[in-house]
């Protein structure tokens, strides 16, 4: 009999964990998922096509019209006042071959949609507790009894305790800048389009939810969005007007402003030792370019593809399956983290040389269709 209770165990209840708990529980391994309850997560997530067939096939979300809504174009204008300014920008999906970039999702709709498939696994058992410690496989809980499995899995959020008890280091960067997000009505359509305005402190960015609604995601510097927060819905809505250049009419908050502070976080591998790091345990970035979530389920696939891989009656089996992910992952983490990493510095940039390469790059993709092929590629998570 086996000195463990179960083969696996996840560690963390977001989006990314529960989507690691059932592609390790589909996988066959019997799954214990450490999901503490927490408040709603009231964020919403656009997710690239490649995420969202990712979703489809592993089950996890039926048809994605049941559940969000398209993202057919992608507006940029720039609002900034600097000497050298970008052109407005349109990217439309039908140029890219595609019905949509993608799809936009409330995370309480994706997890309601996610924990009915776990609710179907029955080698999947879901605990509301978290972990207060990890050695040597066995994890302490917040109730003081003891769980051992080969295989720990790490999708507990930026402050991660398991990638900090396999002793793999992160580097971590906090920015000045926040973001506010908040639920809008607007007094027209703004139909599939994203709509971002590029100000010198972060983009003020809206994007569809549906009818005249859409999700506000503003970045700027966070003692700002704290004062437009304390000010009410007065002084939130003449700002929202503000940014968004009085081009949607009439806005109305449709729900309450939340504020996150934003980092960076990178780790130097995402699996060592019979543990796996998956979603923001192993990277975070700021919401720009929208691949922090497509970035965890791309994750979420690599372990479920290196789980398919190992030769489970090895006795080493967990060991191999976090050497073999952290090699699937090392280019992906690299080539997202150095790509997000430059568009946000070029967004915030002060400098005149940075100003003029993001110019110039939008001016080049304004122009150049084969660019503009290539810039969608990458946008949207293509390994080529
Ligand atoms: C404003 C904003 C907008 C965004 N928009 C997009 C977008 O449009 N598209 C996109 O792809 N991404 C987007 N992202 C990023 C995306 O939201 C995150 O990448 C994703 O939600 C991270 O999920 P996660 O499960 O890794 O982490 P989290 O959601 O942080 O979950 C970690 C979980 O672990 C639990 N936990 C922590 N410690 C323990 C422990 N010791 N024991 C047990 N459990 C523990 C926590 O309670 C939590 O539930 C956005 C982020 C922000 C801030």
């Amino acid at each position: 009999m086996s000195k463990h209770d179960a083969d696996a165990i996840v560690v963390g209840g977001g989006l990314a964990g529960i989507a690691a708990a059932i592609a390790v529980a589909t996988s066959g391994l019997r799954t214990i998922h450490l999901a503490p309850a927490g408040p709603p997560d009231r964020r919403t997530s656009a997710l690239m096509m490649p995420s969202v067939d990712y979703l489809r096939s592993a089950g996890l979300i039926g048809e994605p019209a049941e559940l969000g809504h398209a993202l057919t174009q992608i507006r940029i204008i720039d609002a900034t006042n600097r000497l050298i300014r970008a052109p407005e920008t349109l990217f439309d999906a039908q140029e890219a071959g595609l019905p949509a970039f993608g799809w936009n999702f409330a995370n309480t709709h994706l997890m309601e949609s996610f924990h009915e498939v776990a609710t179907t696994l029955p080698n999947l058992e879901t605990r509301p507790i978290g972990a207060t410690e990890l050695a040597e496989n066995t994890l302490t809980l917040g109730d003081g009894s003891r769980l051992s499995a080969p295989l720990i899995v790490g999708a507990d959020g930026k402050k991660s305790l398991v990638r900090a008890a396999a002793g793999i280091s992160a580097r971590e960067r906090q920015f000045d800048q926040a973001a506010l997000v908040c639920d809008l009505d607007l007094g027209r359509s703004i139909g599939g389009a994203s709509i971002e305005f590029h100000y010198p402190q972060g983009p003020f960015t809206l994007v569809p939810a549906g009818g005249n609604r859409a999700n506000l995601v503003w970045i700027d510097d966070r003692a700002a969005l704290e004062t437009a927060k304390a000010g009410g819905e007065a002084t939130l809505l003449a700002a929202f007007t503000d940014k968004s250049q009085r081009l949607f009419g009439k806005i109305a908050l449709a729900g309450p402003a939340f504020v996150f502070p934003l980092s960076t976080l990178s780790v130097d591998q995402a699996g060592t030792n019979s543990v796996v790091l998956v979603g923001e345990a192993a990277h975070a970035f700021p919401p720009i370019g929208a691949q922090g979530l497509n970035l965890g389920l791309r994750d979420v696939a690599d372990l479920a593809a290196a789980l398919a891989a190992v030769d489970r009656t090895a006795d080493d089996w967990a060991g191999r399956v976090s050497a073999d992910y952290s090699a699937r992952r090392a280019g992906d983490l690299a080539r997202t983290g150095g790509m997000v990493d430059t568009l946000f510095r070029s967004l915030l940039a002060e400098m005149l040389p940075a100003q003029a390469l993001r110019a110039g790059g939008l001016w080049a993709l304004k122009l150049a269709p084969a660019l503009r092929r290539q810039a969608f590629a990458v946008g949207m998570g293509s390994r080529a």
